[in-house]
């Protein structure tokens, strides 16, 4: 008698069936309890691993760049910090709402002027 997943040979009379297929104790077993698909604990890590690094924050240099102007000199102009920063505006715009998504900037309307500042 031979196990028709593993090839192995199954002594006489330890053969085990399991949806038609005659197979040795091993597989039968391996069969009844499959390896399990998620590992709660690996969820849980991983979870925690993502709560984490969104509360780490994780800033490009730019984006420091852009905190540190607004924390030392007040609200700046978009322009202006293209300018500083030696970017482009619509590289800007990409961490300016980065940064608005992080609740750590916001934009303001002084007159006519669009100034970025800070939450
Ligand atoms: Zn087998």
């Amino acid at each position: 008698m031979q196990c028709e997943r593993c090839k192995s040979l199954i002594p006489e009379g330890e053969q085990m069936e399991f949806h038609g297929q005659i197979l040795c104790e091993d597989c039968y077993m391996d069969l009844l309890s499959p390896p399990k698909i998620c590992d709660p604990w690996a969820v849980h890590s991983a979870r925690s691993f993502l709560k984490n690094s969104s509360t780490e924050l994780n800033f490009s240099p730019i984006q420091q760049k852009i905190l540190e102007i607004l924390q030392d000199e007040g609200p700046q102009e978009p322009a202006s910090l293209c300018e500083r920063l030696q970017i482009k505006e619509t590289d800007l715009e990409r961490d300016i709402a980065a940064l608005r998504h992080m609740e750590k900037i916001r934009g303001e309307l002084k007159g006519r002027k669009k100034l970025i500042r800070l939450w």
